[in-house]
């Protein structure tokens, strides 16, 4: 699919649930958000039926994303689901990591591909403060699980924001220069005031080069996160939200009501 400003849009970014086991201070407020009920929430079929259209129209990339991903009951069956799906080359998943310890091999054998992992810092306190609440610790078991399970490429993405500093920005370099794994940094984005972030290590953040659309949890097809438009597949069907959401793909991003946790970044 092409869109009207000549960009080959080929990557679906779905977010599976809105649900997370964190509460990072830059995605969500301490008391966390108001929550899509559950009969909203897109099933593993209609979620297998929009990657299935959007592969014939020629997507060939996917991510998962969320909220957490890996809070969703079953998501290895999902997975397996979307790998069997003539056309998509590229099954991925962006995780906060802290419960990959124990998914990372049925993951990886049912057919994901690639893993991103969230890592902001390696300072224990910190992260603590950060996630509010969480340890650095899981996070650090699940990155070494998805080692082990073969992931050939596992990136870390490090938001950049005022509680990070050169040394957290450091450590994560050498960690991941260490372990062999890609460090992206992306700086703290404000959708609603239209500051928006180059991924450094990583191509979102370009509107030149956007090939993407995103998926939110409850059905939504939005072309870009720095747009409120969106088209919804129960109302449209699944087509006809993909066609309209590619027309409609603005040249590029302004300010938006969309949430990272809702659109999954
Ligand atoms: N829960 C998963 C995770 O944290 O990796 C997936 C969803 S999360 C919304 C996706 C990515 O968005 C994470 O790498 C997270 O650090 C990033 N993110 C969240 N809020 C952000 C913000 N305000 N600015 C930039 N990146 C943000
Ligand atoms: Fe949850 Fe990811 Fe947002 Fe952190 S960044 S609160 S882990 S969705």
């Amino acid at each position: 699919m092409y869109d009207k400003f000549k960009r080959r849009i080929h990557y679906l970014r779905i977010s599976v649930t809105d649900r997370c086991n964190m509460r990072c201070t830059y995605c969500m407020p301490a008391e966390g958000v108001k929550l899509i009920s559950h009969e909203d929430i897109l099933s593993f079929e209609e979620i297998h039926e929009i990657v299935s259209v959007a592969a014939v129209m020629s997507v060939d990339k996917v991510r998962l994303t969320g909220g957490e991903p890996l809070v969703r009951r079953n998501i290895t069956t999902l997975v397996k689901m979307l790998s069997g799906i003539q056309g998509i080359k590229d099954l991925a998943m962006t995780t906060n990591g802290s419960l990959l310890k124990n998914l990372a091999l049925p993951l990886r054998q049912a057919g994901l591909h690639r893993i991103n992992i969230s890592l902001d810092t390696l300072n224990k306190e910190k992260f603590r403060r950060i996630s509010r609440g969480s340890e650095v610790d899981d996070v650090l078991e699940g990155i070494k699980a998805a080692q082990s399970a073969g992931f050939p490429i596992i990136k870390l993405n490090c938001v950049i924001h005022e509680d990070i500093d050169e040394n957290d920005i450091n450590d994560v370099k050498e960690f991941a220069l260490r372990e062999g794994l890609q460090a992206r940094f992306i700086r703290k984005m404000d959708l609603e005031n239209g500051e928006f972030s180059i991924v450094e290590g990583g191509s979102g953040g370009n509107c030149d080069i956007c090939n993407r659309l995103r998926v939110s949890s409850d059905g939504k097809i939005y072309p870009c996160l720095f747009n409120d438009r969106y088209f919804h597949i129960r109302d449209l069907g699944i087509k006809e939200a993909l066609e309209k959401a590619v027309i409609c793909k603005p040249e590029s991003g302004t300010v938006s009501k969309n949430k990272l946790y809702n659109l999954g970044g």
